[in-house]
């Protein structure tokens, strides 16, 4: 069975700087990492997706816009991919095994098609990279337990503006969700 590997947020609005709803210097240190991760699944030419949310601020309905300031809102910049990770990824734009996904809640799967996606491709076990680790990359990975795919989440890969929720997650991933944690400085192996 094949694997994939799921970045989650990565985008100007959530890492720089000047971002409307960023983690700020934990994000920005995991650009090089994440960068590396999604280039040699790219380069390897496995399933490779971008999970990013998309927004609209004049929807009064949609919980977020209650809880959060306007962020990544569809057509403008701040939903770009981060730094080098849209280096990595622009390259690859033309090829199948790129999915550049929109996303309205916080888990990539919530009214979304990547269930499917990854079933047509007999795809059982999901890497997880992004930001940030307590609110996206977590409920990407609830799901992805209750839906029975084996996980692999890359700790020097995952941020949060808040690092006790980061800790916390971690451990959440490993302890109740049976995810696999690769820690830092380990080869990327595809
Ligand atoms: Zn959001």
């Amino acid at each position: 069975m094949g694997e994939t590997l799921i970045v989650v947020d990565y985008t100007v609005d959530f890492v720089a700087d000047d971002g409307a709803l960023t983690c700020g210097r934990p994000g920005q240190a995991i650009e090089g990492r994440i960068s590396a991760l999604a280039s040699a699944w790219l380069e390897a030419g496995c399933f490779t997706v971008m999970a990013l949310d998309r927004h609209d601020p004049e929807d009064s309905f949609h919980p977020e816009n209650q809880l959060f300031p306007p962020h990544n809102v569809a057509g403008t910049p701040g939903r770009s991919l981060y730094g080098r990770l849209e280096d990595a990824v622009r390259q690859h734009r033309d090829k199948a095994h790129l999915y550049e996904m929109d996303k309205t809640r916080y888990s990539a799967f919530a009214g979304t098609d990547l269930d499917m996606r990854l079933r047509e491709r007999r795809i059982d076990t999901i890497h997880l990279a992004g930001v940030c680790t307590d609110i996206c990359v977590l409920h990407t990975a609830v799901e992805a337990y209750n839906l029975g795919y084996s996980l692999v989440v890359h700790a020097d890969a995952v941020q949060s503006f808040d690092p006790q929720g980061h800790q916390w997650a971690l451990g959440h991933f490993q302890n109740v969700l049976g995810a696999e944690i690769r820690e830092q400085n380990e080869k990327v192996e595809v």
